[in-house]
């Protein structure tokens, strides 16, 4: 189960209002002919989305990040220098299961530019093309924590998403701009194949664990995706439910059933904070796995995708 119950749509920021003008006077300066513009402008709300983008683009598209792997997804910073990248994109892809409906809207809306407003050609939403995990089966409300009624958001952490995300995007780029469609298509074709190879070859990596290696504590309910992939058990999460700090009864509890199952590993991403992780995993002898929160600049997603394995094989066997 995941979570949302953030306070929803930020009132407009005075920077906001003023930008109009702003936007105005920058387009007017970038209306310059003989610039290079590449033939898609792509924004991605998250950089392993970007990341997704650039393997199928390629040479063909321009994809700009709005977060910021430092930055927590749920949570970002409607800066108003993310309006312009919005205002000329062709394409918007967001993860979708309203992980980014706390701050995406306004930025949505300030950007004015239909073609990527929810639903338009330009709009690509990364969830509705994945198998969805944590799917509420009762009726959600606020005590439940930050729940998403649609599932778990989190799924960029897995191949077997990627791959399926990739193929709809090399769908929507062809349809975007045809002229571009045979790169397109074989970008898709050779990611798609570099991340199914991969995909196999870590799960029999993961495989060969024992049962009680396999068991670990999420900070937040963000990794399901990840450990369903890698064959993970996920015995407790430090937060008590999703985006819902850790009270000390309930870190009581998940250092007692650390100890009782002998779980060492504490698997949380950069953006959250580490100390009541640190804590319980110097009682247990074992260690916390930090995750980057997002494919960090200069790296490729399969790349991203091989550090956290490698970081997690190497916690789960010290
Ligand atoms: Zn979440």
């Amino acid at each position: 189960m995941e979570t949302a119950l953030r306070p929803l749509v930020p009132a407009p920021s005075a920077l906001l209002t003023a930008l109009p003008a702003l936007l105005a006077a920058t387009l007017a300066l970038l209306a310059t002919p003989n610039i290079a513009r590449a033939d898609l402008q792509v924004v991605a709300t998250l950089p392993d989305l970007a990341a997704i983008a650039r393997e199928i683009g390629g040479e063909h598209v321009t994809v700009t990040a709005l977060a910021p792997p430092s930055q927590d997804p749920h949570y970002v910073d409607p800066r108003p220098n993310l309006i312009l990248p919005l205002n000329r994109a062709d394409l918007l892809v967001v993860n979708g299961l309203e992980l980014e409906v706390g701050w995406l809207p306004p930025l949505q809306v300030a950007a004015r530019n239909g073609r990527i407003q929810t639903g338009g050609e330009g709009y690509f939403d990364a969830s509705a093309v994945v198998r969805r995990l944590g799917v509420p089966q009762s009726k959600v409300d606020r005590a439940m924590g930050d729940i998403h009624p649609g599932g778990n958001p989190h799924f960029l952490l897995d191949p077997r998403a990627a791959r399926q995300i990739a193929a709809a995007l090399a769908n929507r780029m062809v349809k975007l701009d045809p002229s571009n469609s045979a790169a397109y298509r074989a970008n898709a074709s050779a990611f798609d194949e570099a991340l199914a190879t991969f995909a196999r070859a870590q799960q029999a990596r993961f495989a060969a664990l024992s049962a009680e290696q396999r068991r670990v504590v999420a900070y937040h309910a963000s990794l399901v995706y990840l450990f369903d992939w890698l064959g993970l058990i996920e015995a407790e999460t430090v937060e008590p439910r999703p985006g819902i700090a850790p009270t000390p009864a309930h870190v009581a509890r998940v250092l007692s059933l650390m100890k009782q199952q002998g779980i060492r590993v504490v698997v949380q991403e950069a953006y959250y904070p580490q100390k009541t992780s640190q804590t319980l995993t110097r009682l247990v002898g074992g260690r916390v796995v930090v995750l980057p929160g997002g494919t960090p600049d200069g790296k490729r997603y399969l790349q991203h995708l091989q550090g956290i394995a490698d970081a997690l094989h190497a916690a789960l066997t010290q």
